[in-house]
């Protein structure tokens, strides 16, 4: 007679997280987005605890999603986060209305529809008064002028009166709308995305190299930093070397890319956001400890 001897096996899950480094039970962990998902990003690992992953969306890739720049490329690009596509320009002074203010409506697609002006919008004068509103709601514009001049004992207007002193105004190229940005002085912006930069590297790290990576000197630094960054310290010392090549704003794009170069025993990651950022950053010092199935990985993660 033969006995099989049947253990339970545990319902309870457990794994590493790769920030942390703390066991936790599986269910503690969720899908973490190697490129934030609001740049379009969709290379996920799944060996980040909840907890971390939401540090990180709130100390490091706000910092990128929610830099003005990046702001106004998701739009152009029409990238939905997870909140849709959001337009930057809702409260857009426009100084070609000299002071009147308005809004850049656009579709949910992204599509310019029309620049709104903002209702009751006054400008007082000793002699005069100017009041603008939206053409298409001239009832609107009637009753804010009569209040208006209900207390200087003079009769109230008419629609006939409005239509004699309206002048109808409209913005010269509405439909082609150039927005300037000067990027001159902004590259400081760039000491802010830092820690995305390295988030990004250390996660691609990971993603390649699986847990042999954690080990890595590099790697521990990196992580290191990014434990730092998250619990809200300021990071003094680089964990690795950084180089930013600043904004480019001529050729954005509509996709992120990476991809490993070995260069004197050090494998360089490059990174590529929006083509709007470009970086290298040293992913380790030791390429003799990895097998690189090519020596460049290229991939687009978009
Ligand atoms: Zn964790």
């Amino acid at each position: 007679m033969k006995y099989l001897t049947l253990k339970y096996r545990s319902t309870k899950k457990m794994k590493k997280c790769i920030i942390c480094l703390k066991k936790k039970v599986i269910n503690e962990f969720n899908e973490e987005h190697i490129f934030p998902e609001a740049i379009g990003g969709n290379l996920k690992i799944y060996d980040c605890c909840k907890l971390c992953n939401s540090k990180m969306g709130s100390k490091i890739d706000n910092e990128l999603t929610n830099n003005e720049y990046i702001k106004i490329i998701r739009f152009l690009l029409k990238i939905k986060g997870k909140n849709g596509i959001i337009n930057p320009f809702n409260t857009l002074l426009n100084s070609a209305f000299e002071g009147i203010k308005g809004k850049l409506i656009f579709e949910k697609s992204g599509k310019y529809s029309k620049f709104e002006i903002i209702q009751k919008t006054i400008i007082e004068t000793e002699n005069s008064l100017k009041i603008v509103c939206d053409s298409d709601n001239m009832e609107g514009m009637l009753k804010t002028i009569n209040k208006k001049i209900a207390k200087s004992n003079q009769p109230p207007y008419t629609f006939e009166d409005l239509r004699k002193n309206t002048t109808s105004i409209s913005h010269p190229k509405l439909n082609n709308i150039d927005i300037k940005i000067n990027l001159e002085n902004d590259n400081k912006a760039l000491i802010y995305i830092i820690p995305e930069l390295l988030k990004i590297t250390y996660e691609l790290g990971y993603y390649h190299f699986k847990e042999k990576y954690l080990k890595d000197p590099t790697s521990i630094a990196i992580r290191n930093a990014i434990e730092e960054i998250i619990s809200g310290k300021l990071i003094i010392d680089m964990p690795t070397y950084i180089e930013i090549d600043g904004f480019n704003w001529k050729d954005i794009k509509r996709y992120n890319s990476y991809q490993f170069l070995i260069k004197n025993n050090k494998i360089i990651c490059h990174l590529n956001i929006l083509n709007f950022i470009t970086a290298r950053i040293v992913l380790s010092k030791n390429s003799n400890d990895y097998k690189l199935i090519n020596e460049n990985i290229n991939e687009s993660v978009f």
